[in-house]
């Protein structure tokens, strides 16, 4: 450390550190008139989110998308060939320019509001004075009114871990790896592992993830979580909950795979690469503030109250350095709301009640309000509404056959408490109930508004009809119709009803079927019939009022005489007639299940596992199935998946006959 070559320089306002929360709270103290420096010891302006978080990652994901076809390749079988032999600075050759270009952009602002740069580490050496230490010359001291700290944070070292090891990254230096890896395995399945494990696994690595807890993205509603997981491992990701991994050993002279990993379970693992990503913590050690007098939460966080004033009455601290939700975009704001406070600027007096959050996977997931564990935790009556996109015609044109909106609202008035979007722009989406929810609106002002068509954001209409749907229907008793069958030839995929009819023992009188009555929404109830070969009872009466598709999944040989008691209540069956006169498609359970992207079922494995995880395909899928994992039986899940595999058949989302779909003749 020099000395300081002259007395302080006096400021109203000295900031230290020019990430989004350092920046905007030194523009919004400039803008109202006050003198104010900012500190950086980086060579650059714009702090983590644009050198090595926000921009990085999402400059990344986009080049993943754009380069392996990965939006489109299911659309038109299209997929190209990535050079893995590229490095990620090279493969991402973008990110130099838009990192220069925010970094620029943000000099502009500084430059725009009088704000005056110093370059080099600040320190407190006593109250009411900060030091600036730089290699470039003496040490210098600047005083000011009032001080913000917006140091943001650093990944936080695993144990016992060597971190040295140029194939072991955190997220700060994952963009050093000198090449695509063939196989990498991410540890911490939080927001930053989660949208790592999902882009490298578009870009074609064997993704194997590692999450201490028993589920991805805690915090996030499940249903989206489950989404997202159901993603991953499509994309060929293996995923690894409750465990963690305890030491990482290099194999000598190996050149690839070459990391061997032990988890606390005992397994081992081998990689190319490991990224650790769990958990990041503030960055105050250099700070000095014991020496002023500043207090940390246990967690090591910055304490601040409401408008972001530490235990000294002119220090402030915002962003990452304060702890969650840790983001770019509640960095900003709170800066500009701690300054607003500070200076007694009657302007932004506190942050928006409602804040909306957005995790760049694939799919993306977007999230604001309660979740619906958050609601049932809490005890608060909801009901909810849900809209899938690919029942949308945007949805339908661009492929989306994963997302869906769903919305979470008090059943009394009708305000909104939650909504949550999975899927392609669901970051952009979740702005339009944001907005609602900021106004205490109720889901009513979905159904008043006209949206765009085609837009995604239509959608919002329809999960809210579908929530009022649901409301009138609780407690409803089913209606007692027996209206005439259909009898005229309709298109299946126009069908109101979706039956699934299951059967794991031979077929005798009285024996029970299970039957899954599924809607166009995809909620399914469970019944069991009785066999009984007239099929009296076999067909709830709005499935006949209303039309529907049955599928059977049951052993071959009792396929016919279940087929045969179709045939008796009027029923055509696929290969028999036209599609049009077609009410009952037969599937083979285990083609069925394959079909719906189940992994191969083998000797060693548990049957409560095979449970497990097809209960998550279905909820993934959409389907609303009236018990939890824990409670449903394998051959209510089959009923359900053969009621989902009409479903598809009918409204042609698989192919015209998959081969779990099998014709009558069979
Ligand atoms: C991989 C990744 C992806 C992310 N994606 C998103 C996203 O999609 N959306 C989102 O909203 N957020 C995202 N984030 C989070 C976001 O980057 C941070 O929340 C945000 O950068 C925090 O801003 P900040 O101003 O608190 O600190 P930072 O941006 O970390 O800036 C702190 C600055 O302070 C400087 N500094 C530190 N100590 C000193 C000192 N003693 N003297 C001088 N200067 C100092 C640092 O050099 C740095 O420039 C992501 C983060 C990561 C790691």
């Amino acid at each position: 450390m020099s000395v300081p070559a002259t007395s302080p320089e006096r400021f109203d306002l000295v900031v230290i550190g020019s990430g989004p929360g350092g920046e905007k709270g030194a523009a919004q103290a400039a803008w109202f008139g006050k003198r104010v420096a900012l500190v950086e010891r980086a060579p650059e302006v714009g702090g983590a989110s644009v050198h090595t978080g926000t921009l990085p990652s999402k400059t990344l994901r986009e080049t993943a998308l754009y380069l392996t076809g990965f939006r489109r390749r299911e659309l038109y079988g299209m997929s190209l060939h990535l050079d893995r032999k590229k490095s990620l600075r090279q493969l991402v050759g973008r990110l130099r320019d838009v990192i220069d270009r925010q970094a620029r952009q943000i000099r502009r602002n500084l430059d725009r509001h009088g704000i005056i740069l110093y370059s080099g580490e600040a320190s407190f050496p006593s109250p009411g004075v900060l030091r600036v230490a730089s290699a470039e010359g003496p040490d210098r001291l600047l005083a000011a009114d009032v001080f913000l700290i917006a140091t943001g944070s650093s990944p936080v070292a695993p144990p016992g871990i060597d971190m040295r090891d140029p194939d072991v990254v955190d997220s700060d230096r994952i963009l050093d790896l000198d090449r695509v890896p063939t196989s990498m395995t991410v540890v911490g399945g939080g927001v930053i592992g989660t949208e790592y494990a999902c882009l490298f696994a578009a870009l074609g690595t064997r993704i194997t993830l590692v999450e201490g807890r028993e589920r991805l993205l805690g915090g996030v509603d499940e249903e989206l979580s489950t989404g997202v997981q159901l993603s991953l491992e499509r994309m060929g990701a293996e995923i690894l909950l409750g465990d963690a991994v305890v030491s990482v050993e290099r194999v000598p002279r190996r050149s690839t795979n070459a990391l061997r990993l032990k988890l606390k379970s005992g397994t081992r693992l081998q990689a190319d690469k490991v990224l650790f990503s769990a958990g990041r913590r503030g960055n105050t050690q250099t700070l000095g503030l014991d020496r002023i007098g500043v207090s940390l939460t246990e967690r090591g966080h910055i304490a601040v109250d409401d408008h972001f004033q530490t235990s000294v009455r002119n220090v402030y601290a915002v962003g990452d350095v304060v702890g969650f939700p840790g983001l770019a975009s509640t960095s900003m704001e709170q800066g500009r709301v701690a300054m607003c406070h500070a200076f007694g600027i009657a302007y932004k007096t506190a942050m928006a009640d409602v804040l909306p959050y957005g995790i760049y996977s694939i799919p993306e997931v977007a999230t604001v309000g309660f979740s619906e564990q958050e609601l049932q935790k809490k005890g608060l009556p909801y009901e909810v509404g849900r809209a899938r996109f690919e029942n949308s015609a945007r949805g339908q044109i661009t492929g989306d056959f994963e997302g869906f909106i769903k919305l979470l609202f008090d059943p009394a008035t009708h305000k909104l408490l939650g909504a949550h979007v999975l899927g392609e722009h669901a970051t952009e989406l979740i702005h339009v109930p944001m907005l609602v929810m900021a106004a205490g609106g109720a889901i009513g002002v979905f159904l008043d508004a006209v949206f765009n068509f085609p837009t995604l954001s239509e959608s919002f209409k329809y999960a809210a009809y579908d929530g009022l749907q649901r409301l009138a229907q609780r407690g409803a008793s089913a209606p007692s119709v027996s209206a005439p069958r259909r009898r005229e030839p309709t298109d299946p995929a126009t069908r109101h009803w979706f039956l699934g009819v299951a059967s794991t023992g031979p077929l005798q009188p009285e024996r029970p079927v299970i039957v899954c009555q599924m809607d166009r929404w995809r909620r399914c109830r469970i019944s069991t019939w009785s066999y009984d070969p007239s099929g009296s009872g076999l067909l709830p009466p709005e499935a006949e009022r209303d039309g529907f598709v049955a599928a059977i999944t049951v052993k071959a040989k009792d396929a016919s005489a279940l087929s045969d008691v179709f045939l008796r209540l009027g029923c055509g069956i696929l290969g028999r007639g036209t599609r049009e006169e077609t009410d009952l498609v037969q599937t083979r359970p285990s083609q069925l299940w394959e079909g719906l992207k189940d992994q191969k079922r083998t000797a060693r494995t548990r049957p409560e596992a095979v449970r497990r995880r097809r209960y998550e395909i279905l909820r993934a899928e959409g389907l609303e199935l009236p018990l939890g994992c824990e409670a449903i039986r394998e051959d209510q899940l089959d009923a359900a998946a053969a009621a989902f595999a009409g479903y598809l058949w009918a409204t042609r989302q698989a192919r015209e006959e998959p081969p779990w779909v099998i014709p009558a003749e069979d």
